[in-house]
């Protein structure tokens, strides 16, 4: 029996909601901050126009407004938060855009005001594997003697031509080197993997899955492709539809994907849920929990837990 210490009520794979339960002896939810940075995939220092898919409103929140001051949209966030879930500790999350591109002194005071809110007990900095360097590193070390800390790198893939495709701007490579310097660090470090790329097969998305478990990371973050609105994955998908996961054949692939996974990885997410008025495809017929409830279904009637595929 493999064991997953944060496997529990019904997940057969280690859910980061008990993770973070265990960690602090509470709920705890992770609190959007919409820091305005931007990307050096938009400004024209890597690359100009963004990741293929990429349209960064998507996903923020109402509470999430960079006009606002970073305490707040905490206040604003914890309470939309507490009152949907109960939860009464956060995690400060820098989520939209590039959350390393800037200069390190912006950063720290960014970072430490966002701690500096009582009901923030950690802090989750997501960005591109080429926009870390000693001193960012340095300096979420040193904040992580007293918080949690969570380093969330967008490595997206782990195949070239899928990078290529996706105007990503950076190859396999650099994130492979950015995971070595990470390293360094002792940080604990998110994968973002998106699943369901035109560029790859199911064979290889599961050969992925076997190369993560080779790297040094505490969590995964695996979501299907989805086309959004105003992108240029929109306008390719227009031009030319082409296969995007169905629902059920992504329950049954992500079932499977988690099976070969290292049982000690913790999973941050197995999906994401674009609002309607901008998501383009794949529309699903049921809701985000609805998912997680059938997988733990399927899981359970098909006797599959995570790691079970696992060999070193
Ligand atoms: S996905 Fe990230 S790296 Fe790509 S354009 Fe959007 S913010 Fe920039």
């Amino acid at each position: 029996m493999i064991l997953l210490p944060y496997a529990r009520r019904g997940f057969h794979y280690n859910n980061y909601k008990y993770y973070l339960e265990d960690r602090f002896g509470e709920r705890v939810q992770r609190v959007s901050i919409e820091g305005g940075f931007t990307c050096p995939n938009r400004d024209g220092t890597k690359g100009s126009g963004g990741c293929i898919y990429c349209n960064s409103q998507s996903f923020s929140p109402p509470y999430s407004d960079s006009r606002i001051s970073i305490q707040k949209q905490i206040s604003d966030g914890t309470r939309f938060l507490n009152g949907r879930y109960r939860a009464d500790k956060f995690i400060a999350y820098f989520q939209n855009n590039t959350n390393t591109y800037a200069p390190i002194k912006k950063l720290e005071n960014m970072y430490k005001e966002a701690l500096e809110h009582p009901k923030v007990v950690g802090l989750s900095v997501s960005t591109r594997p080429d926009c870390i360097n000693d001193d960012i590193l340095s300096l979420l070390k040193d904040i992580s003697l007293d918080y949690d800390v969570n380093l969330e790198l967008g490595l997206e893939s782990l195949k070239d031509e899928s990078l290529t495709w996706m105007n990503r701007c950076h190859n396999v490579e650099t994130s492979l080197k950015a995971l070595e310097m990470v390293s360094k660090y002792d940080l604990d470090v998110t994968a973002h993997m998106i699943l369901g790329l035109p560029t790859e097969s199911k064979e290889e998305m599961f050969e992925m899955a076997k190369e993560l478990n080779e790297l040094p990371l505490k969590f995964l973050k695996l979501h299907h492709l989805q086309v959004i609105k105003d992108t240029r994955l929109a306008l390719l998908y227009e031009k030319k539809n082409f296969p995007v996961f169905e629902y059920l054949e992504y329950l049954e692939f992500i079932a499977k994907y988690l099976t070969l996974l290292r049982p000690q990885l913790v999973l941050q997410r197995v999906i994401t849920s674009s609002p309607d008025e901008y998501l383009i495809a794949p529309k699903w017929p049921h809701t985000t929990t609805a998912f997680i409830m059938s997988l733990q279904k399927y899981m359970r009637d098909n006797n599959m837990y995570q790691g079970d595929e696992f060999s070193k």
